[in-house]
């Protein structure tokens, strides 16, 4: 895999990622990343560490977010790249969901301990430095030896359609496209592949979201090899949207292991082309003009 200067697609401790903002990017500027975009889910809460560290270390940082729509199949995943200062009312929108989050969380952990799974909410929140999310319960009934890990806890306990499952207040796709758009925002629909979807099906689905305003659709990461990566660049093309390129870094731990392919700086062979880049990166809000030749 060769090293992109660009990657749209990054966690942090602000979500479920394992390093902290500043770490991420810090990583970045040693790998020669120039654009990076820290996308946490559901929050803009590392964005401002991740920005002073790029101003320090020569990265330009896109304020980024990667939101969770509702979908019923797989999994529907946004990446919505807003202007710098982020607007203040969708600043506020992703606060008030951020406490949402909190809310299903703590109903998880009632239903567990109702279904004799010992956990308390405080080793919950502990575990998590910036959004609270499904992994840190899952951690925590690992932690507790009610799991054996991550996968165990979603698959038996608290996945959907599982005893503690609590469905989410998600918004639907276009809903959400619509606010991140109204705030100058340009959102791409990142690994196509977890809406379970091929062929006709995931085109109709594709043509749904560009008439919401998806302005690009995640066609280069890490763990996509080539041929796929040319069939959502077409996906792309034919639906008008620009080709965007994201490793998903979720923490150094994972860039060796069984899903080594996430790792910061690594979107994939080819990759975007010259002409993919110069086009992701003028429609980028904020990226400057020096960065996108
Ligand atoms: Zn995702
Ligand atoms: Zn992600």
């Amino acid at each position: 895999m060769t090293p992109s200067t660009v990657d749209l697609h990054s966690h942090s401790t602000a979500s479920d990622g394992d390093h902290s903002a500043s770490f991420v990017v810090e990583l970045a500027a040693q790998r020669g990343v120039e654009v990076l975009a820290l996308t946490d889910h559901d929050t803009l809460q590392g964005i401002a560490e991740a920005q002073a560290t790029g101003a320090e270390h020569g990265v330009h940082v896109v304020a980024g977010i990667e939101l969770s729509a509702k979908y019923s199949a797989g999994q529907c995943h946004l990446l919505a790249w807003l202007p710098s200062p982020v607007p203040e009312e969708f600043r506020v929108w992703t606060t008030s969901r951020e406490i949402d989050r909190e809310r299903r969380a703590e109903e998880m952990v009632r239903r567990l301990n109702e279904q004799g799974f010992e956990i308390t909410w405080e080793d919950v929140r502990a575990r998590a430095v910036g959004n609270l999310g499904r992994p840190h319960v899952a951690d925590t009934l690992v932690a507790a030896g009610h799991c054996s890990d991550r996968s165990d806890a979603f698959d038996r306990l608290i996945g959907r359609g599982c005893s503690a499952y609590v469905e989410s207040g998600k918004v639907a796709p276009e809903a959400a496209i619509e606010r991140a758009v109204a705030a100058g925002a340009l959102v791409s629909l990142a690994h196509p592949y977890t809406l379970e979807l091929e062929g006709q099906p995931l085109s109709d689905f594709v043509a749904r979201l560009a008439a919401a305003g998806l302005g690009a659709l995640e066609a280069h990461r890490g763990d996509q090899d080539a041929a796929r990566q040319a069939e959502y660049c077409a996906l792309a093309e034919r639906h008008g949207l620009l080709a965007s390129a994201g490793s998903d870094f979720h923490a150094l731990a994972l860039e060796g292991g069984a899903r080594g392919k996430r790792k910061l700086g690594r979107t994939g062979t080819p990759g975007l082309s010259p002409e993919a880049r110069e086009r992701l990166l003028s429609r980028l809000p904020g990226v400057p003009a020096s960065l996108v030749r």
